[in-house]
């Protein structure tokens, strides 16, 4: 009989916050800038240099872990902990050992089952980012660039809570839609400014002990944290079927393999021979600043999502689409605003609209159509001056084109009346009207049939179709 085994997955995420200077020093910490441009003694270790702490970074820090609904540390002490590595020329980094920031916070997230899953948070803290080494394809030697080093980090740490790589991907997904509503880091995966480590360890089904814990490193995206942890999953498994021991050990994803590798057997927490950092008195944050920072908190995506639910009789799938990223959810209340039937501009945002935008792989923002753009599109359509399916077509040209999609409708003429009730109405009422073009041409002066044309064309404001006018007109006129 095969046995059964149950996933334990923990995350570990660091996030770069989005301050203009780093966390201990006043450097810069604009990204992509030349190598060793952005440092100062401080940032670079020398002896005798102070760290100051950067307040903004402070304040990021206590609203991220609010936001994460944790407990704040009363006292604020911060600790080196000890290694050595070239991107650290300090051969410490400022981090926090027995008392993060914060901790004992939770992020719910939707189950497979569609019930709420609360995955906790053990703790929030802060730290220092070390340098970057580059190393060049080819060459025998490796290049360091110290911008980043002493950059403010987050390290958002949960509780082994998740049960499989899909519980990890739908964390990741939640906590950095939570991320970006507080507008604390622009969570760029690909700039580094959001990074994933993940636990993991099998155990026979029923089991209460934690099986043997592998730390995996080295995945770039979340789908990548997905990939891996799905790899891990099966080698354990094999592993153990065979019969095999685990070793605790950190491994590398590599992505273009589909494999992960054994970097080298995990560290103890002794190795780093952590102790309060002397040049950073410990502090205690006034209880009052705490709740001044809390006042600052937006409106996070859950409680959007059920606001939309309420203010415009979304479903709970469409407000959670629409909430999921604060942009996407910006651009559906501007669109709210000037425009009444919010099912309809939530029906084309979720559809067309976030097609576009994944097939580019953009943000909303960035695709060149305004809300009133959008809303201008869906008048149109409800006007009945063009039809869904060429809603369709001329949105697919305003992205394309990046320009607007009434433009589009003047420009090639499409805001013209085809619907053939619509224009024999329009008919019947320019006939009742001028009786005497109507006697002419039926006495045979064939000429005042242009006249009639005209003048329905004038009623339609030029935009009924001219070839159905002439059909309709004829064929109202006994021909
Ligand atoms: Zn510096």
């Amino acid at each position: 009989m095969s046995v059964k085994y149950e996933t334990v997955i923990g995350l570990e995420v660091h996030l770069q916050l989005a301050t203009n200077t780093k966390a201990f020093c006043g450097c810069s910490t604009k990204f992509g800038s030349r190598p060793n441009s952005q440092v100062c003694p401080v940032c670079l270790g020398f002896p005798g240099s102070l760290p100051v702490l950067n307040e903004e970074a402070f304040r990021f820090a206590i609203k991220t872990a609010l936001a994460l609904n944790c407990r704040i540390q009363e006292l604020i002490k911060f600790d080196r902990k000890n290694y050595y590595y070239p991107d650290l020329p300090k051969n410490f980094q400022i981090s926090q050992y027995d008392m993060p920031l914060s901790y004992n916070g939770f992020v719910d997230i939707a189950a497979a089952d569609g019930r709420r899953k609360r995955i906790k948070i053990k703790r929030v803290h802060m730290e220092e980012d070390a340098g970057k080494l580059i190393h060049p394809k080819g060459e025998n030697y490796s290049l360091v660039d110290y911008n980043r080093g002493g950059m403010p980090l987050l390290e958002i740490v949960t509780e082994p809570d998740m049960n499989s790589p899909q519980e990890a991907y739908d964390y990741l997904t939640k906590l950095k839609s939570i991320l970006e509503y507080l507008k604390v880091s622009d969570c760029d995966m690909e700039k580094g400014s959001l990074r994933c480590d993940a636990n993991i360890s099998i155990r026979p089904e029923g089991e209460k002990k934690l099986g043997t814990k592998v730390e995996l490193k080295n995945m770039n995206s979340f789908k990548g944290v997905k990939a891996g942890l799905e790899y891990e999953v099966k080698r354990q498994v094999s592993v153990l079927e065979d019969k095999g021991k685990l070793i605790q050990e950190t491994r590398l994803w590599d992505a273009e393999k589909g494999v992960t590798a054994s970097m080298r057997t995990k560290e103890e927490a002794e190795d780093y021979r952590y102790f309060p950092e002397p040049d950073l008195v410990p502090f205690v944050v006034d209880k009052n600043e705490i709740e001044k920072i809390r006042e600052t908190l937006p409106e996070l995506p859950e409680a959007k999502a059920g606001r939309f639910q309420k203010e415009f009789g979304l479903s709970d799938y469409d407000a959670g689409v629409l909430t999921s990223q604060i942009d996407l959810a910006d651009y559906f209340e501007e669109c709210t605003k000037l425009y009444p039937d919010a099912k309809a501009a939530a029906n084309w945002l979720m559809g067309d609209i976030m097609a576009a935008v994944n097939a580019r792989n953009i943000n909303i923002n960035e695709l060149g159509l305004a809300p009133a753009a959008l809303v201008g599109l869906l008048k149109m359509v409800d006007s009945g001056s063009i039809s869904g399916t060429m809603a369709k077509e001329v949105l697919a040209e305003a992205i394309e084109t990046r320009s607007n999609p009434e433009d589009i409708v003047k420009k090639n003429g499409l805001a013209q009346i085809s619907d053939k009730g619509s224009i024999e109405e329009i008919v019947k009422n320019v006939l009742q009207k001028e009786t005497k073009s109507v006697n002419d041409y039926k006495g045979g002066k064939k000429t005042a049939l242009g006249f009639l044309v005209g003048q329905v064309m004038k009623a339609s404001k030029g935009k009924a179709n001219p070839v159905m006018v002439n059909e309709i007109l004829k064929k109202s006129l006994g021909e």
